[in-house]
């Protein structure tokens, strides 16, 4: 067996080892794992310094995932959007594959809860049906895949997926979403980061949540796949008690560049039934934007992003500050430092060509602008 296997297999799956560990109610715990599984690799087990930190409330059982009755499985209504077995093809020009329901870690905030656990990967037919769909689909160009988590795959069954998906003309971007080399450093072999590198252009966004996560040998790992030419980002859940603290994220992204990560997404949590204990405000989130924007490296800013419940995808949100006012002599723009500053807009003859912008001055000054293709623009003028 592969050392990666034999390390994965000696992971906390069972509540009374659980306990043995952590000292927790092994029934408490019984009562969680019959709908929602558990796993905690080594790594991670390593990682938890004390009840309820960070780490902990991440992958430790709680029955508060139980009294989350009103919610609902699938608030991103995935299920409706997947046209053939276990793709979801959402927006235009890009799908995800879920190739896999395993993971080395289940999260307790997953917006999978629903899916994860099950055994099993996906079959030879299953794949030639995703494969049959892209190859008609010729407006897709990227597909991540995710699950579950790809890397969990047997090298030959990765290898078997990243091929067919290369028969596809016009793919161009492979993308793998994981949480392995956070908590599995050990999977991320040679003979892994050999095969990926033939199937360029490959990304990988790998999930993160908290500095702590950043470990040598899980900075090491990252360091294999950035070698083997993997340009690496981060996505991150915004999670109560784990990282809603401008700190502790400021903390986390600086960890991840060192690790030669990009932070990518900044995620509010999902309406997902068993996870709503780890919910936040939405300002929380913008407020961790507004502390890193122009107080760290632009590099180490994400994008914060909701996924709109009802399955109205990933929309991007700023602290609404920045912009002040606009319109048609210019913006009244913010700075990190709360200094305001006028940019004029170019002045290039007739006022005909400006879209409607301070014609609703309650918008405008929110700093909206509203669309000219919605709401008439040149045809109103
Ligand atoms: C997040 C996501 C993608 C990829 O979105 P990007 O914004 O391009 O990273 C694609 N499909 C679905 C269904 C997604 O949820």
């Amino acid at each position: 067996m592969e050392e990666w296997r034999r390390i994965l297999a000696e992971s906390v799956v069972r509540p009374k080892d659980l306990a043995a560990h952590l000292g927790v109610n092994p029934r408490e715990i019984e009562a969680v794992v019959g709908d929602y599984p558990m796993r905690i690799t080594p790594t991670v087990l390593a990682t938890i310094k004390e009840k309820d930190d960070a780490i902990w409330k991440q992958v430790v059982p709680d029955r508060a995932e139980m009294e989350d009755m009103d919610a609902e499985d699938d608030p991103l209504e995935e299920d409706l959007m997947s046209p053939v077995p276990h793709l979801v093809h959402r927006y235009p020009d890009r799908v995800l594959l879920m190739v896999t329901n395993q993971c080395p870690i289940y999260c307790r905030f997953c917006t999978r809860k629903r899916l994860v656990g099950k055994p099993g990967f996906l079959k030879k037919g299953e794949l030639d049906q995703a494969i049959a769909y892209l190859k008609e689909h010729t407006e897709v160009r990227d597909v991540t895949l995710s699950g579950g988590d790809p890397l969990l795959l047997p090298d030959h069954l990765l290898e078997r997926i990243l091929k067919a998906l290369r028969t596809i003309p016009h793919l161009e971007l492979i993308r793998i979403g994981s949480r392995v080399p956070g908590s599995l450093p050990e999977r991320i072999t040679p003979k892994l980061c050999e095969i990926v590198k033939k199937y360029h252009p490959i990304y990988m966004n790998l999930h993160f949540n908290h500095p702590d996560e950043l470990t040598p040998e899980v900075k090491a790992a990252c360091g294999r796949l950035a070698d083997a030419g993997v340009p690496l980002g981060a996505q991150t859940v915004l999670l109560k008690g784990v990282n809603d603290d401008p700190e502790v994220m400021k903390r986390l992204v600086h960890q991840l560049l060192l690790a030669r990560v990009k932070p990518y997404y900044l995620y509010q949590a999902d309406l997902t039934k068993g996870t709503n204990h780890f919910r936040t405000t939405v300002e929380t989130g913008m407020n961790i934007i507004r502390a890193l924007q122009g107080h760290t490296s632009g590099m180490a800013v994400p994008h914060f992003v909701i996924d709109a419940p009802g399955g109205g995808g990933k929309i991007p949100i700023l602290p609404p500050d920045y912009l002040l006012h606009l319109d048609e002599d210019g913006a009244v723009l913010k700075n990190y430092e709360n200094k305001t500053f006028h940019y004029p807009q170019p002045q290039n003859g007739t006022s005909r060509e400006l879209p409607m912008v301070g014609a609703s001055p309650s918008l405008s000054v929110c700093g909206v602008r509203p669309d000219p293709r919605r709401n008439g623009g040149l045809d109103d003028l």
